[in-house]
Parts: C-alpha cells; sequence; structure tokens
C-alpha cells in the first residue's frame, strides 16, 4: 500500500488527504496546531455563529457543495439572505453598484461569479472542516509540525519537530507558500524562494453582538466598505475599520433572535482592536451602549498577495516538482485563496501524486 504524507490540514490538505485516502492510499496528514482548519474558524457563543476566517464562498464555484455532497452535508450549505453592500463616505452610507465593495477590497473574481452571490454552511464554514476531520480521525495527526523533507530510499523522509520523521512514497505539502517554499528550497527545488516569498496581509476581524434595539440605523445589505481615503494615515482623523458585514443579515442562524452580529476588518493597529471597532461601528450606525461580547481573531498572515508572475514561477515550480520522488504543492499561496480554489487544488495534488504512485 502506498504510504502517502499530507502536511496541513487546512481545507486543502483535508481535501487532497479525503482523496488520497479513497484512493486506497495508506496517508498520515499531519498538522502543527491542535485543531484542523487551518485559517477556517467557526465558534458558537450564546446561541451566536461566529466566523474567524471566511464566511462563505462564491455560489458560482461547485467545489464545496460537490464536496459536502460527498460527506453527507450537502443539505447543510445555505445561501446569502441579504444583498447587495453601502460605502462609507465618512458621512453617509451610499449604496454601491455589485461588484463595487469587492473590488475596493481587493478581492479577486469575475463580474458574473460575484453577481451570483455567496453560500455558507448552516453551522459556520467550518462544517464541511469537521466533517473532514471526522472521516479522517485514523489519519490525522496534531501537533506535528513539519520541519523538513529530504530524499529516502523509497520516496520522502518527513521530519518533525522533536527529531521524529515518517517515511513516506508520496508528499502533498498543503502548507501556507512561505512555509512550502523553505521545505522545498531544503530539497534544491530552483525556485522554491520565490514561493517564499508570497506576502501574506496581516488583519484583524473583530465580531461584535448586540441587542437590536442597539443598533439606530437600519442594515441594509451584507454591510459596507470604508471609503480608501478614509483609512489610515491618508485622513485627518483615520479609520481603523476598512469594512463591516452585517454577520446575522447575510446567513441565517447567525444570531438569536432579536439580536444583531456585526464582523468589522481592521488594518493591525495600536491598540485594543474590539474598542476600535465599536467605537468606529457606534459612530456609523448609530449604536447605543456597549456590545454583549466581542471576539477579536489575529491574522499575522491572511491573505497572500500575489507577486508579478506568480503564476509562471509556481507552474516553473510544479514542472521541477516532476523531476523528483511523487511530490505536489497544495493551498492559498499557488492558483487563489478562495475556499473553493484550495478545495480544488488540494483535490488536483491529491490526483497527481496519486497517478504517480498508480493508485488512482
Ligand atoms: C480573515 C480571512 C477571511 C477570509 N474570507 C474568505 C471568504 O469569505 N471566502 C473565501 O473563499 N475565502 C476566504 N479567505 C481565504 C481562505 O479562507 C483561505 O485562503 C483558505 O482557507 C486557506 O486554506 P489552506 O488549506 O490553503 O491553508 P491554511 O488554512 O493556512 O492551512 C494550512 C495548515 O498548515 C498548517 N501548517 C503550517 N505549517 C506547518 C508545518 N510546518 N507542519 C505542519 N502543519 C503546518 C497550519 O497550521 C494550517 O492548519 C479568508 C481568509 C482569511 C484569513
Amino acid at each position: 500500500m502506498s504510504r502517502v504524507v499530507v502536511v496541513g490540514a487546512g481545507i486543502a490538505g483535508l481535501a487532497a488527504a479525503w482523496d488520497l485516502v479513497r484512493a486506497g492510499a495508506d496517508v498520515t496528514l499531519l498538522e502543527s496546531e491542535r485543531r484542523p482548519g487551518g485559517v477556517i474558524v467557526t465558534e458558537r457563543r450564546d446561541g451566536f455563529i461566529v466566523e474567524g476566517g471566511p464566511d462563505g464562498f462564491l455560489a458560482a464555484e461547485p467545489e464545496l457543495p460537490a464536496l459536502a455532497g460527498e460527506l453527507g452535508i450537502g443539505d447543510r450549505v445555505v445561501a446569502q439572505r441579504a444583498r447587495g453592500s453601502s460605502l462609507w463616505t465618512g458621512t453617509a452610507l451610499e449604496v454601491l453598484e455589485e461588484g463595487r465593495a469587492a473590488a475596493l477590497l481587493g478581492i479577486e473574481a469575475r463580474g458574473a461569479d460575484l453577481a451570483a452571490g455567496f453560500r455558507s454552511f448552516a453551522g459556520g464554514m467550518a462544517e464541511p472542516v469537521a466533517a473532514l476531520a471526522e472521516r479522517l480521525v485514523n489519519n490525522l495527526r496534531f501537533t506535528q509540525g513539519v520541519t523538513g523533507i529530504a530524499p529516502a530510499r523509497a520516496g520522502w523522509r518527513v521530519a518533525l519537530t522533536g527529531g521524529s520523521a515518517h517515511e513516506a512514497d508520496g508528499v502533498v505539502l498543503a502548507l501556507p507558500a512561505y512555509a512550502a517554499g523553505r521545505l522545498l528550497e531544503q530539497v534544491g527545488v530552483a525556485g522554491a524562494r520565490t514561493l517564499a516569498e508570497v506576502v501574506y496581509a496581516p488583519s484583524v476581524t473583530v465580531s461584535l453582538a448586540y441587542r437590536a434595539e442597539q443598533i439606530g440605523r437600519p442594515l441594509d445589505g451584507t454591510g459596507f466598505v470604508v471609503g480608501p481615503d478614509l483609512v489610515g494615515a491618508r485622513h485627518a482623523v483615520p479609520l481603523h475599520i476598512r469594512a463591516c458585514t452585517y454577520a446575522s443579515s447575510k446567513f441565517p442562524g447567525r444570531a438569536p433572535d432579536g439580536h444583531v452580529l456585526l464582523r468589522a476588518f481592521l488594518a493591525p493597529a495600536e491598540g485594543d482592536p474590539a474598542a476600535l471597532a465599536h467605537g468606529e461601528l457606534a459612530a456609523i450606525l448609530g449604536i447605543g451602549g456597549a456590545p454583549l461580547w466581542s471576539r477579536a481573531f489575529h491574522w499575522t498572515r491572511g491573505l497572500p498577495r500575489y507577486p508579478a508572475h506568480h503564476a509562471a514561477h509556481v507552474a516553473a515550480v510544479r514542472e521541477r516538482l516532476t523531476r523528483l520522488a511523487p511530490l505536489a504543492i497544495a493551498g492559498a499561496g499557488y492558483d487563489g485563496a478562495g475556499v473553493s480554489a484550495c478545495v480544488r487544488s488540494g483535490r488536483e495534488a491529491a490526483r497527481l501524486v496519486a497517478s504517480r504512485l498508480g493508485v488512482s
């Protein structure tokens, strides 16, 4: 039986491991943290569903519904309830035309795809993660940080923190590009350094819970984007929040009846992000009183920003990998940062390694 090590249990690594197990490989999925999902984090609190990372995926993309169907949770996919977003001009919220909010936030997606809206899961984006982790319970190893890979007799030797190692016939690296790039540099893959240099932008998200009557203005649409000239040092009194999602309007079941859940996106800044977010949201949305609670998530390395010629660099690295024992890269750092693209890339990496091992 071919032994495959998948490194990283974010959605890309989970999808890769799931396909490899079903292809008949002996799979070990190594994750440095104590939980699966990577940047996908859903928490429950007092009847609210709080997302720390992604809150949905483009409805036009088939990868998540297809995966959910295979996992028996296809009926948990939910559609976006509210549509449209606004721009905070500094004095008013003005309705934006379709696709403008995404463009202002630097989210790359086709207009037609944005027009089809977003979907999520009834219990939040961690639902497919939990379903995959449950199926992979015998393959998943937590707190197993990979420190190096090296060619071995049969294929690869995968070294772990603490000094132990796994031998494998094939490897999938489903890591952020900076982490995979470092491992590939050790093996002497030319161009691996360019992957290690993909910059992941820092961000902070703050979820804030309120009673509905605390909100002084109607919450129209899914949220608002702050005008770029109002954020940061370019403005006399700069705002810290870049955007706000009306989480309880956007998807069903995010807050108990009579309550509102907001999620603010902030640039990293000095000070308490929850206090900054509440202060600025209170001014914009006419909020009275303090939030019932707040929850901040700090992403020191959040979404990757691809440099010029990124696709060509990735293609060149992948071409060099074909000359080594079976080894593939997958995840947000390469072919698209959205959750759907990560699932696609994990599955493609699994297919590649499986076909080279003759187990597909
Ligand atoms: C705040 C935020 C909001 C987002 N919103 C959306 C959204 O609404 N819709 C959307 O489609 N996408 C969104 N994204 C993007 C999307 O969520 C991510 O790009 C995607 O989930 C990344 O998945 P991944 O498996 O490639 O990587 P990750 O989730 O980063 O997983 C990599 C895993 O590898 C592990 N690891 C790292 N180093 C090692 C090592 N040496 N050894 C072992 N394990 C290691 C990590 O602990 C992690 O679990 C958002 C991202 C962020 C940060």
